[in-house]
């Protein structure tokens, strides 16, 4: 019998995460419960953290979730006890307002979103709603698919917003650019990798993945781009990367959050140029990116801890120069999360 879980919640932005324990939820209907076996860490944790959004408090962040189905609640037939699912951003959409209906579940008006909105996965257990968990591919162990849950889901979608292009730049060259620079490769794009000045591991990094290009984020690729998706949360990469791209190119803001953009000269928007934003996925986004990874035979970079140690892994990723993907482990979880159960 289960006695309780355990998690790390946060209280008030900008305070650190806390152990808390509590009473094991019991699935209402639809719901599943998932014994968590790893967690992605993603900026957007660090946003809610550090109080640049949201305000639901306290709350369990953590929305790149991969466990086992433990416990089902009434009417869920779609997933059985002991199959392994994963958890996205998007946690449930209303199914009723404009936007639900016209297929774009992304932008409801009524949404609630995983580790935000409801307790996410920085924790030994969490419900969720069956209907918007996703079957994760074979080719992926636990811990390497974490970061597929949202670094690759909303970088994919980003991609696919970008619109066939064959010189693409990624600006922050993190957990969601390592994994699409490789989808880019493998479609035949020539993937140019901006980082921060002086990064000379990352940009390494992004050679060694294949790009054919890293440099500074303020430096000039070597070729007009024909889009540019900025994963950094930095609004002056927003006229920067204006200025990179080719006559009706496509900037893609993927971020939840940024700073604020400068005033640019409309002289860098003419010649339709454009700037998007992207958010939050749709669960056909979901099954789509994880086939293709799968496919082109993503290989994510991970550095997995321990769950206890959460705020390091939030301190690491403000500090930058993570490579690829950190991901959090609950305690005991280790060996189903490695494949070797
Ligand atoms: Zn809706
Ligand atoms: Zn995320």
């Amino acid at each position: 019998m289960h006695q309780g879980f355990h998690a790390m919640q946060l209280g008030s932005a900008g305070a650190p995460l806390r152990r808390v324990e509590r009473a094991m939820p019991t699935p209402a209907d639809g719901e599943i419960r998932i014994a968590v076996t790893a967690c992605g860490v993603c900026r957007t944790d660090l946003h809610i953290a550090d109080g640049d959004i949201g305000d639901r408090l306290p709350i369990i962040p953590g929305h790149e979730i991969v466990g086992r189905v433990d416990a089902l609640g009434p009417g869920v037939t779609r997933f059985g006890l002991g199959d392994r699912v994963g958890v996205p951003w998007l946690g449930r959409s209303c199914d009723t307002c404009p936007y639900c209906a016209a297929g774009h579940e992304n932008l409801c008006d009524a949404p609630e979103f995983t580790g935000f909105t409801r307790d996410g996965g920085f924790a030994s257990h969490v419900v969720a709603d069956a209907r918007f968990c996703l079957a994760i591919p074979a080719a992926f162990d636990d811990v390497h698919a974490a970061p597929l849950l949202c670094a690759g889901l909303i970088g994919y979608r980003a991609y696919r917003m970008a619109g066939g292009t064959k010189r693409l730049g990624l600006y922050g060259f993190g957990a969601a650019a390592h994994i699409l620079a490789q989808i880019a490769i493998a479609d035949g794009a020539d993937v140019f990798a901006f980082t921060r000045a002086g990064d000379a591991a990352g940009q390494d990094f992004a050679r060694r993945l294949g790009c054919t290009w890293a440099g500074a984020s303020n430096e000039a690729p070597p070729a007009a781009l024909d889009a540019a998706i900025l994963f950094a949360p930095v609004g002056a990469l927003v006229p920067e990367a204006l200025r990179r791209v080719r006559k009706g190119g496509r900037v893609i803001c993927a971020g939840i959050h940024m700073s604020d953009i400068p005033s640019f000269p409309y002289a860098d928007l003419w010649e339709e140029r454009s700037i998007h934003s992207v958010a939050n996925l749709t669960r056909a986004d979901g099954a789509a990116f994880l086939e293709a990874a799968a496919r082109r035979g993503v290989q994510t970079h991970v550095t997995a801890l321990p769950l206890a140690e959460a705020n390091h892994a939030l301190d690491r990723l403000r500090a930058g120069g993570v490579e690829g993907a950190l991901v959090l482990i609950p305690e005991g979880a280790e060996a189903v999360a490695r494949g070797n159960p």
